[in-house]
């Protein structure tokens, strides 16, 4: 996924990482600001969020551009959540445009979206299986796959993410991920930003407005949101 966004806190609906900031998602779909690959990210979009109605959390997943979805303006503006995550997708050359392909990638109560790309020959050996032949949906399948072994969830996208940067130096792997409770997301190879608020913490590939307060996230850290607590440790 070529730009991610989440917020753990206080409710808030999806639109308020889609349609609502100046540099929300829907604009970062066709006019990112901070790309460094690609240029749009045209080849589909996806969001999670948890409702005390389910235990696994509510996904919708397009392999369409997100501007040309004429029903989600209305579903971001009323799917409300103190958890939410949501990515607009540049497909890497060779990956399939699918749903399938598509972040977020779920498993219970888990959902990730990987910004970058890297050789799948990396990460085949990490996993058993993954839903799509796509990269990020082996670097998913990876991650699940320790988190049902008991991992912490960012015990289990540091070590994904540290063994497939030793096996492919050139992988970029900005990884984010949620469990309804807690942010994680690493940073290496591409932009990350976070930015506290009195009710909650944004967390995104690129600010999503220019109000003051977005802070970058070094590259080679691992970021942890988990309520007020905001940690970034080196990978
Ligand atoms: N490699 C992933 C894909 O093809 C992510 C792409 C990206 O971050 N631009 O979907």
């Amino acid at each position: 996924m070529c730009r991610h966004a989440a917020w753990l806190g206080a409710p808030r609906t999806l639109a308020s990482l889609i349609h609502e900031p100046p540099y929300g998602l829907l604009v970062q779909s066709y006019a990112p600001r901070r790309q460094r690959h690609g240029l749009i990210n045209a080849d589909g979009y996806g969001m999670g969020w948890y409702d005390p109605a389910r235990p696994e959390p509510v996904r919708y997943r397009r392999s369409v551009p997100m501007w040309t979805d004429a029903n989600l303006a209305a579903l971001a503006e009323v799917a409300r959540s103190t958890c939410l995550l949501a990515a607009v997708r540049s497909a890497t050359v060779g990956m399939p445009v699918e749903e399938s392909a598509t972040a977020p990638f779920a498993d219970g109560a888990w959902l990730l979206s990987h910004n970058g790309r890297v050789d799948r020959d990396a990460v085949k050996d990490l996993a058993d299986g993954a839903e799509s032949t796509c990269d990020s949906a082996w670097l998913a399948a990876a991650v699940f796959q320790r988190g049902r072994a008991g991992a912490e969830l960012g015990e289990a996208l540091a070590d994904v993410v540290v063994r497939a940067g030793e096996k492919d130096p050139a992988a970029r792997l900005n990884l984010l991920a949620c469990d309804g409770a807690s942010l994680v997301a690493t940073v290496w190879g591409d932009t990350l930003f976070h930015q506290r608020h009195h009710d909650g913490v944004l967390v995104a590939s690129e600010p999503l407005d220019d109000s003051p307060g977005w802070r970058a996230v070094p590259d080679r850290a691992l970021l942890t949101v988990s309520g007020e607590d905001v940690t970034i440790q080196p990978l």
